[in-house]
């Protein structure tokens, strides 16, 4: 037997920026482990499968990242088709590698899909584009929350000329503040504050790499949002999709 998991990539919320072959996933999958930050809409694609829910949320009751990897293996070992949900793509901060890399050794293969990750979805649907040709060359997507709560390299990240992304910031505004200020990046440099991209609560404050604490707390900047750093912020084009479209217009 070809025992399988999905890794899916359920996107930053609108279950419109789910791939086609997430959607096709979905239909084939009998038992859908989903994390917190997935959408619950998306289920819509699953309807017969048993969906088990397992947040990781940090500061909340979670479940631990060990029992998730024994509850896939089970499943897969039963001859279950199993999915499993997560945020953005599995693979931006979403363990992704690692949960493969553990199924692997146990014989079970894990398929990938990716997602679009919270950070580019954020940016665009706030007018920001991320490497706006003439002012970023590259985008770095960071997390501020280390496990084992190492720090960044700020100078080499303030230096890089590139666009930044922080994961994970709220809790850590302080860290990202005064790190990339004493690395070099200029007091003035914008800075976006993206709460719940793509869904319909989702919140966009701006502010300035100077008044960063000062703004999010203003603004009562929560998580999940993320942190888009850098000249393109100035630049914003008018954006004017429309945001979370009910799923019944999809297919
Ligand atoms: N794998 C996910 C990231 C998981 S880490 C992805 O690719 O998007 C969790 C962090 O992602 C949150 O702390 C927040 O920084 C960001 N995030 C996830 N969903 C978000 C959303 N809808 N809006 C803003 N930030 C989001």
């Amino acid at each position: 037997m070809n025992a399988k998991v999905w890794l899916i990539g359920a996107g930053p919320g609108d279950p419109e920026l789910l791939t086609l072959k997430a959607v096709r996933a979905l239909h084939e999958a009998e038992v859908v482990l989903i994390d917190d930050l997935v959408n619950p809409a998306v289920l819509e694609h699953c309807p017969t499968a048993r969906i088990v829910k397992v947040g990781k949320r940090g500061g909340c009751r979670s479940t631990p990242q060990a029992f998730i990897h024994r509850l896939m293996l089970r499943y897969a070992r039963q001859g279950k088709v199993v999915a499993r949900l997560k945020g953005g793509d599995p693979c931006i901060f979403g363990r992704g590698g690692e949960e493969a890399e553990w199924l692997a050794a146990r014989g079970v293969q894990a398929e990938i899909v990716n997602g679009i990750t919270a950070g580019l979805a954020g940016a665009t649907l706030s007018g920001i584009s991320l490497t706006h040709r003439g002012i970023a060359r590259g985008v770095t997507l960071v997390t501020a929350h280390t496990q084992d709560d190492s720090t960044l390299n700020w100078q080499a990240l303030a230096q890089s000329g590139t666009t930044l992304v922080v994961y994970m910031g709220v809790a850590r505004l302080q860290d990202v503040q005064q790190g990339l200020l004493e690395g070099g990046l200029p007091a003035s440099t914008p800075v976006a504050m993206i709460e719940n991209a793509s869904l319909p609560q989702q919140r966009e404050g701006r502010s300035t790499l100077a008044d960063l604490q000062i703004d999010a707390a203003l603004f009562q900047l929560k998580s999940p949002a993320i942190l888009v750093i850098g000249d393109v912020v100035g630049a914003s084009f008018v954006q004017s999709t429309p945001l979370c479209e009910p799923l019944s217009h999809f297919g």
